[in-house]
């Protein structure tokens, strides 16, 4: 049984869960990799840090968003304390939208 990072869809084909692929979305687990960023100051949350999840498929340049915040914290450390362990913090790009606090892969 494989559930897909991208859509939620579970295959329980034996094929794709040997190798992690979602047949709907036509990626291997593999090709995805999730950026977690944290926001703050934007038009819905106000002064709240939001978590999201970018997932970044291989050979494309779009990034595809999550619908819903993985968290919604008053603070930053809160706000990183939602994020899975083993993460690595980019900090933020000048070019990065003014709402981006930091980015995490
Ligand atoms: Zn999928």
């Amino acid at each position: 049984m494989f559930t897909c990072p991208l859509c939620g869809r579970t295959s329980h084909n034996p094929h794709d869960a040997a190798q992690k692929y979602c047949g709907h979305c036509h990626v291997f687990d593999d090709e995805v990799m999730a950026v977690y960023t944290i926001t703050t100051n934007t038009k819905d949350y106000g002064q709240r840090f939001v978590v999201r999840v970018h997932r970044v498929i291989k050979g494309t340049t779009e990034p595809r968003a999550d619908a819903e915040p993985l968290a919604v914290a008053e603070t930053l450390e809160q706000a990183r304390h939602a994020l899975p362990d083993g993460l690595f913090n980019l900090g933020r790009d000048p070019q990065d939208d003014p709402v981006i606090v930091e980015s995490w892969v």
